[in-house]
C-alpha cells in the first residue's frame, strides 16, 4: 500500500462513517497518534496512525 502524506488541516474521508452521518475529519494533528475532529459534529478522537491509514478512503482536501 502507497504511504500517504498527511498535513495538519487536511481533511480525510473514511470508509466507517460516525454516528452523525458524516464521514469526513479533519486532521489536527498528526504523528503516532492522529487527533481527528468530525466535520459533521464537530467531536473529537484520537486514532492511531496505522488505524487511519486502515480505514482513510481518499483525503478530500489539503491544508
Ligand atoms: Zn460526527
Amino acid at each position: 500500500m502507497e504511504k500517504r502524506q498527511f498535513a495538519t488541516g487536511d481533511v480525510v474521508r473514511m470508509k466507517k462513517k460516525h454516528p452523525c452521518g458524516s464521514d469526513r475529519w479533519q486532521v489536527l494533528r498528526t504523528g503516532a497518534d492522529f487527533r481527528l475532529q468530525c466535520e459533521g459534529c464537530g467531536r473529537q478522537m484520537m486514532m492511531p496512525r496505522s488505524a487511519v491509514e486502515k480505514n482513510i478512503r481518499e483525503i478530500v482536501k489539503n491544508a
